[in-house]
């Protein structure tokens, strides 16, 4: 049985049935799942957590589904690594990467879509769609194929190959649509009312999809040994992701499973596509939309959707934003490899380069524990970095050839 209990609106506070809803219809403010806090803090503990599945259902009494019957192919439960050569490279002494490449789709977006098909499910819908600048798209064509359901997908026409073939392999209905993310955006928010039998997962069913982005503080906080860290690095899109990881640490808390969170909460953002970043610079509580061009695709939203909350977030915790540039992003990405051996797409060099933005400023106290998310596999993007890693020596099937290739390539390394 799940612990929900309603739909609350983040501003003034008006409670609604747990339907297919997403905006308060007094304030037109963001609703979100509400639990029964007391009745968690009754069942749950540490032990029948760790004794539960090796995906994020094993934190079921947090979320807005039931787990007998949830759309399960094994999203979250990733490795939380102790990242000593990168921070060793950084300055940092105690950094741990959390490695969300390795979901089922190879993105954090299981999480939020094994959360919605399965309330969608529940909810008795057919269909799952969604609004994607990729990996959301991936995600919700895997889970709609493991579920019986049918998949429509909307995403902008410039994507990687990678993010397009990730979708067709789970033949979904695959749109391409001539416009950035926020065209598609705007386009499946028409949608919605025209197709009211659809389950758009980051529209009309968005507060549970939300919900799914909390277990990676959860699980954070578990694989630390139960506590918070001091600092979370968290890429920024619609901003959900940065906002629901620390809410999940505030959960923990709130049942009494670790102590009282003091994590500061830091964003990154590419400079190409920067609201946050930007407003936050300026010291403004309100972000200007951006028209998105960087080749970190995946967090091209120009008009981000929490972008408000988000900044609510960086002020009250004392936290900073990255704001890199695309050849720092490449340059983040292969410092990231080449030190801890995780290829991460664009989303993890912008990351990792506001990683190194905000330990040069100062932002991260080197002593600090600090939470560095990847949210994305490399696989997916790879436009983005095969013309800045050397090329194969190419040899014929002798020992001759490779001694002499093997020497010139030597020797070009020492020239450098
Ligand atoms: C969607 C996405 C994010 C951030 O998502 P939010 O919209 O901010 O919740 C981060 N990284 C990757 C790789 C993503 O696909
Ligand atoms: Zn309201």
């Amino acid at each position: 049985m799940s612990f929900a209990t309603c739909l609350r609106c983040r501003e003034c506070g008006r409670e609604y049935a747990l339907g297919p809803f997403h905006v308060c219809e007094f304030c037109f403010g963001p609703v979100e799942v509400a639990y029964d806090y007391d009745a968690i803090k009754k069942v749950v503990s540490r032990e029948r957590i760790a004794a539960g599945p090796a995906s994020l259902f094993r934190y079921k009494d947090f979320l807005p589904v039931e787990a007998e019957t949830a759309v399960d192919i094994g999203a979250g439960y990733t490795p939380l690594i102790r990242a000593k050569n990168l921070g060793k490279a950084l300055g940092l002494n105690n950094l741990y990467l959390k490695n969300d490449t390795m979901n089922p789709s190879w993105s954090f977006k299981d999480r939020v879509v094994a959360i919605a098909s399965s309330r969608a499910r529940e909810m008795g819908f057919t269909k799952l769609a969604c609004a994607s600048t990729g990996n959301l798209a991936n995600s919700v064509s895997a889970h709609a194929a493991a579920a019986g359901m049918e998949a429509v997908v909307f995403i902008p026409d410039d994507l990687e190959s990678g993010k397009v073939i990730g979708s067709s392999i789970y033949g979904p209905t695959l749109v391409k649509v001539r416009g950035n993310y926020d065209a598609v955006n705007r386009l499946c928010a028409e949608l919605v009312s025209v197709h009211e039998e659809w389950a758009f997962v980051n529209v009309n069913i968005r507060p549970y999809y939300a919900e799914g982005s909390k277990t990676l503080g959860f699980e954070v906080a578990e694989q630390l040994g139960w506590r918070a860290p001091d600092h979370c690095v968290v890429p920024i899109a619609s901003g959900s992701l940065f906002v629901k990881i620390r809410k999940g640490l505030e959960e923990f808390a709130k049942v009494g499973l670790i102590d009282a969170p003091r994590t500061r909460m830091s964003g990154a953002q590419a400079t190409g596509c920067s609201p946050v970043a930007t407003a936050w610079e300026e010291g403004s509580m309100n972000f200007r939309p951006q028209k998105p061009k960087t080749i970190a695709k995946s967090l091209a939203i120009g008009n981000p959707a929490d972008g408000y909350y988000a900044l609510c977030q960086l002020r009250d915790t004392k936290g900073g934003c990255g704001n890199v540039s695309d050849p720092e992003i490449v340059a983040g990405m292969k410092l990231l490899a080449e030190t801890e051996g995780i290829f991460a797409e664009t989303a993890g060099g912008v990351t990792v380069a506001s990683l190194k933005q905000l330990a040069e400023r100062g932002t991260i106290d080197p002593d600090e524990s600090v939470v560095a998310f990847l949210t994305g596999a490399g696989f997916k993007t790879l436009e983005a970095v095969a013309e800045a890693l050397d090329p194969a020596l190419v040899i014929d099937p002798t020992v001759e050839s490779f001694t002499a290739a093997y020497a010139s390539y030597r020797s070009l390394e020492a020239a450098h």
